[in-house]
């Protein structure tokens, strides 16, 4: 079990020391962690929340942000279900859940006295209103995650017109407020999808945020800039938030969240949002959650073995984790800081998304 872990680790570890950046330290961790059989990513975890180099909180003025996002949506959404017949127990199961630990979030987001962009599915607007009129009234941005999750590959400039429009009109009615952010189900605004952005824009979005510059066979667009830029389409652009990535080796890893975030240590993480700090203008991160990997009681779905392992694996310790960021990181609502570069567009670089 140790083993390839510690391939893959020492892998990114080794991809870095071109650039120079302390890896012998981190393989220093790892070799004591095996030594005395600890679990790796505890001893890293323990080693750097120790560190308060990482506290952004520390730093005022660095001039860097880091979006906290979570996509609002009932856990058998999730991509790996996607074509499995669910049993309608095992669905409603998850849509109870939802309320529950979505409060769990907002609970520890006022307690850490912090804001966040919730994207929601506009069927969730009208299957529980209330929910998303507490999100909205605790000061958090409401963004639109689509109607009901089909995937913006499964749709049409036309189709996608109308899911959009429908998920912002019933998030609006909801909040009575203007809806202007929007995240594709499962990032999927990627080369044959570019007429999606021309369709945002025409909607009067102010930003997007379903590019991931990453290599995926589901998604991405690996080539996309790392931190805000324009996204143009066919005929029109808008910006583009996109989430978070961990430069090694010459390729971009997705450490914004998801697999990344309960898998591999918080480590990885916040080594990515110190590298954008650093590297890369704007200085804007963007993470993402569900409120399903905060919930470690939910229904399980009747995944295939791998699938199930990258969907449940440290979904216990996720929790203390998402706890330990907002005790560290002062965070912000994509729509201020999508506000402040609306104001600075001439300064952003364009990126066409078919090229
Ligand atoms: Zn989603």
């Amino acid at each position: 079990m140790h083993t390839p872990l510690k391939s893959i680790l020492t892998h990114s570890f080794n991809s870095d020391k071109a650039e120079g950046d302390g890896a012998p330290v981190h393989e220093a961790y790892l070799d004591r962690s095996l030594a005395h059989g600890e679990s790796v990513l505890d001893v890293l975890d323990s080693e750097i929340d120790s560190q308060d180099v990482w506290d952004d909180r520390q730093r005022p003025g660095s001039g860097s942000q880091v979006i906290l996002s979570f996509d609002v949506e009932e856990h058998f959404r999730i991509e790996a279900a996607a074509g499995l017949k669910l049993a309608p127990g095992l669905k409603a199961a998850c849509r109870e859940r939802l309320a529950p630990s979505t409060r769990w979030i907002l609970d520890q987001l006022e307690a850490h006295d912090q804001k966040a962009t919730f994207f929601i599915l506009g069927q969730i607007a009208q299957l529980d209103p209330t929910l998303v009129r507490d999100i909205h009234e605790a000061g958090h941005e409401v963004a639109s995650h689509g109607w009901d999750h089909r995937r913006v590959l499964e749709l049409n400039p036309a189709s996608f017109r109308e899911d959009v429009r429908k998920s912002k009109d019933a998030l609006e009615q909801v909040i009575g407020e203007a809806v202007v952010g929007y995240r594709a189900p499962t990032f999927s605004i990627v080369r044959r999808t570019d007429w999606a952005l021309d369709v945002l824009a025409e909607l009067g979005m102010l930003y997007d945020s379903s590019i991931y510059p990453v290599r995926h066979d589901r998604y991405g667009v690996p080539r996309a800039p790392r931190s805000p830029f324009l996204a143009r389409g066919r005929e029109r652009q808008i910006l583009e938030l996109p989430p978070a990535t961990l430069r090694l080796g010459g390729v971009n890893a997705p450490i914004g969240g998801g697999g990344y975030f309960r898998l591999l240590p918080l480590f990885l993480m916040e080594w990515g949002l110190a590298q954008i700090r650093r590297d890369v203008r704007p200085a804007v991160a963007m993470l993402y959650f569900h409120p399903w990997e905060f919930d470690p009681g939910q229904p399980r779905l009747p995944l295939q073995r791998a699938s199930r392992f990258r969907t449940y694996v440290g979904i216990s310790r996720s929790q203390a984790r998402l706890v330990s960021l907002l005790s560290r990181y002062r965070f912000a609502r994509a729509v201020d800081v999508a506000c402040r570069l609306d104001r600075q567009k001439y300064e952003l670089s364009g990126y066409s998304v078919a090229e």
